[in-house]
């Protein structure tokens, strides 16, 4: 599939359609980088025992450009893309086709959420970290956007115990944002699940399981059996994928692996 990609890149180029070189090599380079990701993701779901669709790859394109999101929706029928700067994900969702889903995976602000819930196709806020941030996306929707769909909604977790991650970790503080969404004082944002970002040493340690994953898995377990439900898990990154993918995730986070080193953020 790769080479073929290749071929055809290197033909475009040759029929003098050069004008546009970079972007031919831009488009092959992506969607190589796209391939191999989602061809080694598949093998580490099979291996460990899981089904293909228990497990989804989001790529996750902040601080990239348009044109890199439009080659993956156009060659690879990639339709969900996850952003962290709510300024960055407006901007997009205004340029690219109405049928993306747009996960937000960035720290949340209590003072975005409106923008953010405004935007009609968000399809997920995956880093839900109070109950006062719960409210404020499911009243914005209410309020701007009626007739959108729910906003699919994970809690994040400080698994690591890092100051600097955001995140829940009191279980009082984890319940109650829970049994907001369970009370259905509205149908803008459904809970979907658990979100969390592993630390450094947990993901380049020598330990055979990933001990943030694993709290999060505990996690998932406590709260299923407490309220019956079957929270997904959102977990793994480029460089952890494949560990939490074996333990248990149901979405990996993918950036530098498909989309290449960001470049810094401006201010
Ligand atoms: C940037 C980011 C990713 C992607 O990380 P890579 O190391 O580029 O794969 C995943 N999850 C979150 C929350 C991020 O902020």
């Amino acid at each position: 599939m790769a080479t073929r990609i290749i071929r055809k890149g290197i033909s475009l180029a040759v029929r003098g359609l050069g004008s546009n070189m970079e972007g031919v090599d831009r488009e092959v380079t992506l969607r190589t980088a796209y391939q191999n990701v989602a061809q080694k993701v598949f093998e580490c779901t099979t291996a460990n025992g899981r089904d293909k669709q228990d497990v989804e790859l989001l790529p996750v394109s902040k601080l990239k450009p348009a044109t890199d999101l439009e080659i993956l929706y156009k060659h690879e029928g990639v339709r969900h893309f996850g952003e962290n700067y709510v300024q960055e994900l407006v901007g997009k969702a205004a340029v690219l086709p109405r049928d993306v889903k747009w996960h937000f995976i960035g720290s949340l602000q209590t003072n975005k959420c409106k923008q953010l819930a405004r935007i009609e196709n968000l399809y997920a806020v995956e880093t839900v970290d109070s109950l006062q941030k719960a409210k404020k996306l499911a009243e914005a929707r209410a309020k701007y956007c009626p007739e959108a769909e729910a906003i699919r909604c994970s809690i994040e977790i400080n698994t690591s115990g890092e100051e600097q991650k955001a995140g829940l970790s009191e279980e009082a503080d984890i319940l109650e944002v829970v049994e907001f969404f369970l009370s259905g004082d509205s149908k803008h944002v459904i809970l979907h699940g658990l979100m969390t970002i592993g630390s450094w040493d947990a993901s380049h340690g020598e330990a055979e399981e990933n001990k943030d994953f694993a709290k999060l898995v505990e996690w998932k377990k406590k709260l299923d059996s407490k309220y019956r439900l079957d929270l997904k898990l959102s977990m793994g990154m480029s460089a952890d994928y494949a560990q939490a993918i074996k333990q248990g995730s149901n979405e990996i986070r993918v950036g530098v692996g498909i989309f290449g080193a960001r470049p810094p953020r401006k201010a």
